[in-house]
């Protein structure tokens, strides 16, 4: 928000349930600011069955769009008119961009985000090296294995806990999935590039990922998406090895920043949002 907010201020919002924790508004509305943009972005917690009313009540008025998160992401999709071919392949929409003519476009910038994580936090990284990791089958597993196999990855290994979400999946995605319980973590990591914890086990209170360390290549990266706390356990535990990580806040910046251009029109300026971020989470803890 540049000033005074008035009739013609633009509105564009994260909607997820808890959202009030998201630091997707500091985010945008840190880039807006330095833009120089009237708009404000803010964040909306529907009941779980009210994502339908927002988004029609806000389609065709002076809402750019939406970014989605937990649990909205499938239901998201299933509400835009035209969807990218990536949303699509995820099943899930973590971006809502409401057009002038009142349809909805769905988008996930998830994948987009993954690889700029890694791209900035592990930089000579190759995802068509080596086979990649991973863990979980759901809306972001879904997303990351989209992104890997794009960036040519030979071969994508999903460890998952519930082995039917997992073959959904392997069914939707191909030859180049390969299946493996929780149980045999380690057996998956053999000879893998990098592992991604697409899960939500890391956070607080969560319960932690099998530990698979030993059967880790000292070139492996891991990448672990939850960002509460930024340094997991198993971040944590890859940098005792001294292996290469990246965190969940390089992803959530990585997928902001495509969202922000979607919806605003431009890219967003060059500040560091990350130490905004940082500071934010310091606060709050
Ligand atoms: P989701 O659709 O609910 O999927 C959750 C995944 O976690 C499933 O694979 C589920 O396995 C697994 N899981 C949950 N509890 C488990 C347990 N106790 N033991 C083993 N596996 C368990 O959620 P999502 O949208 O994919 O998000 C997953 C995580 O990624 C969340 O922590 C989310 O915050 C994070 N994320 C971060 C970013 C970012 O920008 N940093 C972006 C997107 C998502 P089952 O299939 O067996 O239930």
């Amino acid at each position: 928000m540049t000033g005074t907010i008035t009739g013609a201020t633009q509105v564009a919002g994260v909607v997820g349930s808890p959202v009030r924790l998201s630091l997707s508004p500091l985010i945008h509305n840190a880039w807006i600011a330095a833009a120089g943009i009237d708009a404000v972005y803010v964040a909306f917690a529907p009941r779980p069955d009210g994502l339908d009313a927002l988004v029609q009540g806000l389609r065709g008025g002076v809402a750019r769009g939406l970014n989605v998160t937990v649990p909205f992401k499938e239901a998201a999709l299933a509400l835009a008119d035209e969807a990218s071919p990536r949303a699509r392949r995820a099943g899930a929409a973590n971006l809502l961009v409401f057009n002038g003519d009142g349809t909805i476009f769905g988008d996930n910038t998830d994948g987009a985000g993954l690889m700029s994580a890694l791209a900035v936090q592990a930089p000579r990284f190759d995802p068509a090296a080596a086979p990649a990791v991973v863990m979980g089958a759901g809306g972001a597993g879904r997303g990351a294995v989209t992104a890997l196999l794009d960036a040519g990855a030979p071969a994508v290994r999903v460890v998952n806990r519930s082995r039917a979400r997992a073959q959904g999946l392997a069914d939707a995605f191909g030859a180049r999935i390969e299946l493996f319980d929780p149980s045999q973590s380690a057996a998956a990591v053999l000879g893998a590039g990098v592992v991604v914890n697409a899960t939500t086990l890391g956070l607080e209170g969560q319960g932690d990922l099998p530990d698979f360390m030993a059967a880790a290549a000292p070139t492996l990266v891991v990448m672990d998406m939850v960002y509460r706390p930024l340094r997991t356990a198993l971040l944590a535990r890859a940098q005792a090895r001294g292996l290469r990580t990246v965190d969940g806040l390089a992803m959530l910046i990585g997928q902001a920043a495509p969202s922000f251009e979607a919806l605003f029109g431009r890219p967003p300026p060059p500040i560091d949002v990350r130490a905004l971020a940082l500071a934010a989470m310091d606060a709050a803890s």
